[in-house]
Order: structure tokens, then C-alpha cells, then sequence
């Protein structure tokens, strides 16, 4: 069965619209989130874009900053600095990857913990990690909101996990682990991947390589979210497992497009109204 991100997304998106039309009333205003692009790369212009019309649309306010790619760490420090102190401004988020001559970890550390919306501050994953209330990355977020959506626990089950990147591959292990999956992460250096994958009940496989996962490589049944954004030689878009090949065995599949991707900005839209209302908390009349 296909596991359609994009429905699930978009009655979550439903969902916020619905408490964002009451924030006005309650707290004078609707949540802000800024993006902050570098450079003009045609794909990041278009994906910030997009991103912008959909909070737009779910009710949020929405501001892209674009910024030169030659702009210095220093200057662009500045103006995360001066958007912690905008009091209109809810959420802060720094497209990545970011240009070679700027310290990508300088700069989530630069961002106020309470409008860091992708959950990357230190102190949130900290807070993630230590089970302590905190942002949680958008993308893990969503895979989990995937899975519950379908009625699967993780709850016992084996669960493996391709790539330790801090974004994608270290959050999802450590929310599999709190919904008790035994969890094995997987990486370049893992001896010999198809017997770890063999053994997976569910496999959340974030590479960025295509077909990283063929269909010999898994078992009958298991679960398979693909996080992979890639294009294939025709330019299609492709995720990191062999879908044509792995889709058959699997009990539930996520495509790509549609699968992880729409849950990942459902998930943005969410940790923004959270630091929105976290903002107001004390504030607000009940
Ligand atoms: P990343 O930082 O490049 O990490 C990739 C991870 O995969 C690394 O840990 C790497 O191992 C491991 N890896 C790479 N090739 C492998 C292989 N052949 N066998 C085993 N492990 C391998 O990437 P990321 O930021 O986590 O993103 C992963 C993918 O998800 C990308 O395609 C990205 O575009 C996509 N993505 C999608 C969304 C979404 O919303 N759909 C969100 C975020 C990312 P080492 O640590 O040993 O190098």
C-alpha cells in the first residue's frame, strides 16, 4: 500500500489553517515565519517559493529574504541577530546547504532557540535527545505522523535507518527509539548493508543516492519511507530506494514526490505555529 504523504499533509495543512483563522482574535495576529535564501540557484529560488505560497496559504505570514552568495558570514549573522529581535517575526528558517565560505553550524546556533522552526539549534537537539520538550525536525516529524497515520507502532519492531545525517537519518533513530523499535542506523562504512536491511521491519532509507535499496535487499512486508530527493537521468524526480523493484514486497511504500516531501513542510507549518503559541504562552487568555 502506498503511503500518500500527500493526503496526510494536506489535512494536516487543513488542520493549522483551521487554528490559524483563530489566532487574530486570541493573540492579534497570525505566526510569521522568515526563510533566508543564499544565492540565486534557480531549484532553491523555486522550492522557497513554493514554500512561501503554502504557508500563505494556510494563513501564515510569510517572508523569503534573498540574499548574494557572496554575502559574508558576518553580515548574514547580522541579520539572523536582528530577525531574533523582531518581535513580529515567529520562526527563522536558513535554506541549506549554504555556501562553502559560511559555517553552516555558526549560523543554526545563531538563530534564537524559541524561532528555530527546523529543530537544528544544539539546545533542541539536546532537548530531543534528552526527551525534553523542543522543536523536532520537520522531516523525521512527518515520518513518524506518516506511520501513525496508517496504524503502524513501531512499537517492537526492527527498525533500520540509512544515513546518520543530523538532519534526517539521528532524529528519525532517536523518535524510533522512543516509540520502542529496536533501531539499527546504517552509513557508508556499514559492512554489509543488504543483510542489515533484510532485517527491517521498517526502513527509512535518506542517502541522496538512487536506488540505494533494491528489491532483493529487503524482506516481504516490511515498511519502506524514502526520504531521497534526487533526479534520475531524464531529470525525474526519484527518491533513494528502487520503487519499481522494492514496491511489490514492501506492506506500505511511500512515493517519491508525494510521499515524505509534503509531510516534511505540513511538519514546517506546525513547528511554526508551536514557536508561534510557545511566544504568547503566559501571554495568552485561555
Ligand atoms: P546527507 O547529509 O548527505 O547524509 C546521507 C547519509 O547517507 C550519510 O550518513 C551517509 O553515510 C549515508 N549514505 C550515503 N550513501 C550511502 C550508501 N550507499 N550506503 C549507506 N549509507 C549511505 O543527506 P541528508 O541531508 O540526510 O538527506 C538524505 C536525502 O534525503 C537526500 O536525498 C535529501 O535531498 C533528502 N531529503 C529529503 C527531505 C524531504 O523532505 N523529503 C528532507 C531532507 C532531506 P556517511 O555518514 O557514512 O557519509
Amino acid at each position: 500500500m502506498i503511503l500518500d504523504g500527500k493526503a496526510v499533509a494536506a489535512a494536516l495543512k487543513a488542520d493549522i489553517a483551521e487554528q490559524i483563522k483563530t489566532l487574530p482574535e486570541r493573540f492579534g495576529r497570525v505566526p510569521h515565519l522568515v526563510v533566508i535564501l543564499l544565492g540565486e540557484d534557480p531549484a532553491s529560488q523555486v522550492y522557497v517559493r513554493n514554500k512561501g505560497l503554502a504557508f500563505e496559504a494556510a494563513g501564515f505570514r510569510s517572508t523569503t529574504v534573498v540574499l548574494p552568495a557572496e554575502t559574508t558570514e558576518e553580515a548574514l549573522l547580522a541579520r539572523i541577530r536582528s530577525l531574533n529581535e523582531d518581535e513580529s517575526v515567529d520562526g527563522i528558517l536558513v535554506q541549506l546547504p549554504l555556501p562553502r565560505h559560511i559555517d553552516s553550524a555558526t549560523v543554526i546556533r545563531t538563530i534564537a532557540v524559541g524561532k528555530d522552526v527546523d529543530g537544528f539549534h544544539p539546545l533542541n537537539v539536546a532537548a530531543l535527545w534528552q526527551k525534553l520538550p523542543c522543536i523536532v525536525p520537520c522531516t523525521p516529524k512527518g515520518m513518524m505522523k506518516l506511520l501513525a497515520s496508517a496504524g503502524i507502532d513501531p512499537c517492537g519492531k526492527h527498525a533500520v535507518v540509512i544515513g546518520r545525517s543530523n538532519i534526517v537519518g539521528l532524529p528519525v533513530a532517536k523518535l524510533l527509539l522512543d516509540a520502542n523499535a529496536t533501531v539499527t542506523v546504517c552509513h557508508t562504512r556499514t559492512a554489509n548493508l543488504a543483510e542489515q536491511t533484510r532485517r527491517a521491519d521498517i526502513l527509512v532509507v535518506a542517502t541522496g543516492r538512487p536506488k540505494t535499496v533494491t528489491g532483493d535487499m529487503v524482506s516481504d512486508g516490511v515498511v519502506v519511507l524514502d526520504v531521497g530527493v534526487n533526479r534520475d537521468k531524464e531529470g525525474k524526480l526519484c527518491g533513494d530506494v528502487d520503487f519499481d523493484s522494492v514496491a511489490p514486497k514492501a506492506s506500505f511504500i511511500t512515493p517519491v514526490p508525494g510521499g515524505v516531501g509534503p509531510m516534511t513542510i505540513a511538519c514546517l507549518m506546525e513547528n511554526t505555529l508551536e514557536c508561534f503559541l510557545n511566544r504568547f504562552r503566559g501571554q495568552a487568555p485561555e
